[in-house]
């Protein structure tokens, strides 16, 4: 049996006559930390988009199979049930909600009330700015303190693969390190995490294997760690 969570093939995204994702093939395998990474506008979040269904199907072709099965034609609100959860660019916190309110939200699969109330727990243990905060409305909170809001919304979903749009943009730098230490620790758990960043360096540091994005294509993979040392990541993404 494979050992695929999530298998993208010949992926192709058209916005009109712009060719935003030229034909990629990625494969993230079960408990792997991948980082994709790659300049603005390399195709990152369009190829995010096309996992989680956000983007008409007449848009893209090519096949992306979960675990085992293809996710064409599924909406993004069936991919919670499917144990896939993704924080997108920008975060998508549910604003005129307070913080607790969006951490039930994130477990609206689940039924275990103890379980919900140890979960939120522990996320307010994580981030104890959100526990002060708890019935402060998350369209008050800063950028910051959303992106936190959202990772712990997404994982309390108990997803088996988590998808990451741009966790560190806009953060201060002990924000992006608070962050990524729960990226490893959550990869830790087991948890299989697709991390789309721009911080390279940090997203390499933290990845089993990488994927560089350039215009639509992917233009190299490997083991994280040597692509952390490889001159041309080193020269393009690394600012070395
Ligand atoms: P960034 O790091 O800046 O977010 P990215 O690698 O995630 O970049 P995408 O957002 O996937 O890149 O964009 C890829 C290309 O597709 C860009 O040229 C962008 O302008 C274009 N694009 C994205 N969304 C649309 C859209 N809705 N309509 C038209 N073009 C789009």
């Amino acid at each position: 049996m494979s050992d695929n969570v999530l298998k993208v093939s010949g992926l192709k995204v058209a916005y009109g006559g712009i060719k935003a994702v030229k034909g990629i093939d990625l494969e993230v395998n079960k408990g792997e930390l991948i980082a994709l990474i790659g300049a603005n506008g390399a195709g990152k979040t369009t190829t995010l988009k096309a996992i989680t269904g956000t983007l008409p199907p007449c848009k893209v072709e090519g096949t992306i199979t979960y675990q085992g099965e293809s996710l064409k034609g599924s909406k993004s609100f069936h991919l919670v049930e499917k144990k896939l959860a993704m924080v997108p660019e920008g975060r998508g916190v549910f604003t005129r909600m307070s913080i607790q309110e969006n951490l039930m939200m994130g477990a609206y699969t689940r039924n275990d009330k103890a379980g919900i109330e140890a979960d939120i727990a522990k996320w307010f243990d994580v981030f104890p700015r959100l526990k002060e905060r708890a019935q402060q409305l998350a369209g008050t909170l800063s950028g910051g303190e959303q992106q936190m809001l959202a990772m712990a919304r997404a994982l309390m979903s108990h997803p088996q693969l988590l998808l990451l749009d741009e966790p560190s943009m806009g953060l201060s730098p002990i924000m992006v390190e608070k962050i990524f230490e729960v990226i490893r620790n959550v990869s830790k758990e087991g948890i299989t995490v697709l991390l789309v960043e721009q911080n390279a360096k940090l997203a390499l540091q933290a990845a089993h294997r990488g994927y560089v994005m350039d215009s639509g294509n992917i233009t190299m993979t490997g083991n994280a760690k040597d692509m952390l040392d490889d001159p041309r990541v080193k020269a393009a993404y690394l600012g070395e």
